[in-house]
């Protein structure tokens, strides 16, 4: 598969060049030559596979000839080595042996190591890039802008790898404690992974890696890599539990059209469920929900795109003002408002509504939803009451509740467990730097950390 830049179709590259130069020359994002489209036979074949042995296949049609049969299964294996389940409100999990046990689910992507969706995408970048580096004996500096999940994903997916060094760049004060306590507590002092604080928000940080990327000479001297998701090798492995998941759903209930809704911010998600379906996953509708940040409702809702600064909300993920991949999600869509209305819908919703929910959810359920998930919910419940015609609800749960554990706990005024895997970090003294928000403290910094 060859890629181009979305603003000249006259640039290309190979996979494994587009994921390691993360952006095209002229600035533009990467985007796949052509979606592969798999027939019903092909993906009842498939449905019928383990995510993992899947995922390798649809990765087959994205990646290039550096990455063999055997390597992309044995990647895809290592890297999703944790469920994907689909989980009713009353705790039962989808099992496609005994179908039809409900007509919702929550898609539960965070029983990852880092416990959000965005291990999945890491893992899979981090392994293809390990994979294309060794062979060629390179180094690189991956700069990351989080709103909290990113930079603990990518770190984890990075962690000791030789040749690489990664800066997490968060807001400081914009991320949960969880969350922050999982940036600032990656490996030991002398670990490639290093967490930065800037003063400002998560506007200010992804701004930051923007302008380190526009800088050429700071792009050679460091060999700079974005882990962001306007990296396509972010974008794409988000395709794949769309792809995946969408057939377990039809073999458990056949017929029936299905809906996911997808809680969003930067539109890395949303872009990944958009090349599945179509790739020919059995998606008949995408329900986008939105924070108070709401730019991509709000082109929805009045054709017109209109970014703006991000304000701070419970759902701190989706602060975004300017999503990164609305560039890719119309160039899908050949620049078409109602080809791109047709597939997504979408609402906003505010703080206040967003505890309520969670708050109700949980007392009619005992479901615990994280802020984002609730989002998302309340965004599949708007559309619903809307359509009276029988479908599968499926909101894609982003994130473990107890990332968020004092606003959940708050909120549903109980406690919430926290997993092992967050409890073993709870303890570690954090490490991190505190930056002003400029280019060329960042320059400083890196300057002085890199080996
Ligand atoms: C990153 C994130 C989102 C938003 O996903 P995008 O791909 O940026 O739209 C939503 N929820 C959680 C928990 C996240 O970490």
């Amino acid at each position: 598969m060859n890629y181009h830049s979305h603003t000249n179709s006259n640039l290309t590259a190979r996979f494994g060049d587009a994921l390691l130069a993360s952006l095209a020359p002229d600035g533009g994002l990467w985007m796949p030559d052509k979606i592969p489209h798999f027939t019903e036979e092909q993906t009842a074949e498939m449905g019928a596979m383990s995510f993992a042995d899947c995922a390798a296949i649809l990765a087959r049609h994205f990646v290039d000839d550096r990455f063999s049969d055997e390597d992309l299964l044995e990647l895809c294996r290592e890297a999703y080595d944790f469920p994907v389940p689909m989980v009713a409100l009353n705790g039962i999990v989808l099992d496609v042996a005994t179908p039809e046990i409900a007509d919702e689910y929550m898609l539960e992507l965070f029983h990852g190591p880092t416990l959000a969706f965005k291990d999945f995408a890491a893992r899979f970048m981090g392994r293809a890039a390990s994979h294309l580096m060794s062979a060629e004996n390179d180094k690189r500096t991956i700069l990351v802008a989080t709103s909290g999940d990113t930079g603990g994903a990518i770190g984890d997916a990075f962690l000791d790898q030789d040749g690489i060094q990664v800066f997490i760049l968060f807001p400081k004060g914009g991320v949960s404690k969880v969350q922050e306590q999982q940036l600032c507590t990656m490996g030991t002092e002398h670990s490639n992974v290093k967490a930065i604080s800037v003063d400002g928000t998560f506007d200010d940080c992804q701004r930051l890696v923007k302008e380190g990327f526009g800088n050429e000479r700071l792009t050679k001297k460091y060999s700079l890599m974005s882990a962001n998701s306007i990296n396509v090798g972010r974008v794409i492995p988000q395709s794949f539990y769309y792809f995946w998941t969408s057939l377990q759903i039809k073999a458990a209930h056949p017929g029936k059209p299905i809906v996911y809704s997808i809680p969003s911010g930067n539109l890395g998600n949303l872009t990944g469920g958009l090349i599945a379906k179509q790739m020919g996953a059995p998606i008949m509708r995408f329900v986008v929900g939105n924070n108070t940040n709401d730019p991509f409702v709000d082109y929805l809702k009045s054709g017109e795109y209109r970014p703006r600064p991000s304000v701070p909300t419970l759902s701190n993920a989706m602060d975004i003002g300017r999503p990164n991949n609305f560039p890719r999600i119309l160039d899908l869509y050949d620049n078409n408002y109602d080809a791109v209305g047709d597939v997504c819908w979408g609402a906003s919703f505010s703080d206040e509504e967003t505890e309520r929910h969670l708050r109700s959810i949980h007392r009619e359920h005992k479901y615990v939803m994280c802020p984002h998930t609730a989002v998302g919910h309340l965004a599949m419940e708007a559309f619903s009451s809307d359509i009276e015609d029988e479908f599968i609800k499926v909101t894609v749960a982003t994130a473990h509740p107890a990332k968020f554990i004092n606003s959940v706990e708050r909120i549903i005024r109980e406690d919430v467990p926290m997993p092992a895997p967050l409890q073993k970090i709870m303890n570690k003294t954090k490490r991190f730097h505190v930056m002003e928000p400029s280019l060329e403290a960042l320059e400083n910094y890196l300057e002085l950390n890199t080996a």
